[in-house]
């Protein structure tokens, strides 16, 4: 059974039958017809559906909000916040869709020569729960822009939100078909990914499943886009705005309970203003309300699931046993539902497991160093590369130093966040590939030259 369960209750809300051999068939071919008649749409039919979806998440807002918050734990203002930037992506790619696809003339030999954009077919989304909206959503429109059809296989504790995105595209309209949910567990993705039917896959989550992932996809031939896991390093140079960089580096750690990718996990900060930064953060943190997600003023709500607490707990204690020190929190909340204590450890080494690993809960690293040439080192110093944040008043030296910074994206002064109109993904163990943007829709079509004499 594929369960949905409530993490700040711990009850189970429902369960739901895995769909197997002939229903997964049947969903495969209705999907891949309506992927065919969809390719053959005309352009501003396509993204007429993309604007429905849109105004249907915004009416729907409120429901949506509830059945993330319920489903995975979030605070139910950061859920609603969560299908409000879904409705913005589909907004934006409805707009800026017709420029991106247009033909590129490029000058040849040829009378004419062009770089067309054709879809690929039928794009396999395998997602993950932590922003279980937005993940789906973000790949979707631009996906559906291109002529692509989406099959998702949504990760197995959310099948709620699976289930609700599917009705989202029925609703407004779209073909049927054209966006399929498979309740199918792990186990299932290699044969979607060979089945002939499936031209490419999109992947959010975990590295280790990356690597399954793309090991089945080179084996298919396939084309994949991996947004792996990250260990944000969140760099504080000695001139930067303690107190704004304190507050924003608490919301970049704490907000979704710390389960982001692209959350700061390691609070690189030079030696010389780290007493100061560390007391500024945790009197930032202290501020956390850790509680019911459903409840007004909760900014800190429940952990997705019991296992992933105790891997964080895990990780927290094996940095104190390696020397780190303890400012605040550090356990999990006693009694019912899984909440863990917003976590802040200092003096952390960039050997020690809070530094190496990626941390995906409530719980910053504060590494302390000597310069800004040590910042970046350390900050480099980690298989992942997604994104970083970098604080200095300095605005030169920081795009200096932000092309030294191994990673997707660097922020200078400001919240790492993704934007439907900018490129987002990882290098080294944080993937390849890109969504959103411009890059994002061209990475699932078919680059066509076509040549006339
Ligand atoms: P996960 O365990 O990798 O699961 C993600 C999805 O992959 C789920 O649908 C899961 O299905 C499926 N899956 C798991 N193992 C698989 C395998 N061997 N082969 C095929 N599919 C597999 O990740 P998670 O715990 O849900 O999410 C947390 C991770 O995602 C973190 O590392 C985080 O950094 C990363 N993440 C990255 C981004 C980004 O944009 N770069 C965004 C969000 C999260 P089941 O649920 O059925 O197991």
């Amino acid at each position: 059974m594929i369960v949905s369960f409530n993490p700040a209750t711990e009850e189970t809300l429902a369960s739901f039958e895995p769909h197997e051999g002939s229903a997964i068939e049947s969903r495969l071919a209705a999907a891949h017809r309506a992927q065919r008649a969809w390719a053959a749409t005309a352009l501003p039919d396509r993204l007429a559906l993309l604007r429905r979806v849109a105004a249907r998440l915004r009416d729907q807002k409120a429901s949506l909000g509830l059945t993330i918050a319920l489903e995975m734990g979030k605070p139910l203002v950061e859920a609603v916040g969560e299908v409000e930037k879904c409705a913005w992506n589909f907004d934006y790619y409805a707009e800026a869709a017709p420029a991106m696809l247009a033909d590129e003339v490029v000058a040849s030999s040829a009378s004419d020569s062009r770089i067309v954009r054709d879809p690929l077919g039928l794009v396999l989304a395998v997602m993950p729960w932590n922003y279980p909206l937005w993940q789906v959503m973000r790949a979707a429109a631009p996906v559906l822009a291109a002529g692509n059809g989406l099959v998702l296989k949504h990760a197995s504790n959310v099948p709620q939100c699976a289930l609700a995105i599917e009705a989202v595209f029925r609703d407004a309209g779209a073909p049927e078909g054209l966006v399929t949910t498979l309740l199918v567990g792990a186990a299932q993705v290699p044969a979607l990914i060979a089945d002939e039917r499936i031209a490419a896959v999109t992947f959010t989550g975990s590295t280790p499943a990356g690597r399954s992932i793309a090991a089945a996809a080179g084996q298919a031939l396939k084309k994949q886009v991996l947004e792996l896991g990250g260990s944000d390093p969140f760099i504080v140079l000695a001139d930067a705005d303690l107190e704004t960089a304190a507050a924003v580096g608490v919301k970049a750690r704490f907000q979704n309970t710390g389960q982001s990718c692209i959350a700061a996990k390691r609070f690189i900060v030079e030696q010389s203003v780290a007493d100061r930064f560390v007391e500024a953060f945790c009197e930032q943190a202290r501020r956390l309300v850790v509680g019911d997600p459903l409840a007004a003023g909760t900014t800190q709500g429940a952990m997705a699931r019991a296992n992933l607490r105790d891997d964080l707990h895990a990780q927290v204690q094996a940095s104190l046993n390696e020397g780190a020190t303890l400012c605040l929190g550090g356990r999990p909340v006693p009694g019912r539902g899984v909440f863990y204590e917003p976590t802040v450890l200092d003096h952390v080494k960039p050997a020690m497991t809070a530094a190496r690993e990626e941390t995906f809960g409530p719980a910053a690293a504060i590494v302390r160093v000597r310069d800004a040439g040590e910042a970046v080192a350390v900050a480099n110093g980690t298989p992942f590369g997604l994104g970083a944040a970098l604080w200095t008043r300095d605005l030169d030296r920081a795009r200096t130093l932000a092309r030294q910074v191994e990673a997707g994206a660097v922020f200078v002064n400001g919240l790492v966040a993704s934007d439907p109109r900018l490129p987002f993904g990882g290098i080294k163990a944080s993937g390849y590939g890109r969504e959103l943007g411009r890059l994002g829709l061209h990475e699932f079509t078919n680059a066509k030259t076509v040549w006339t004499g």
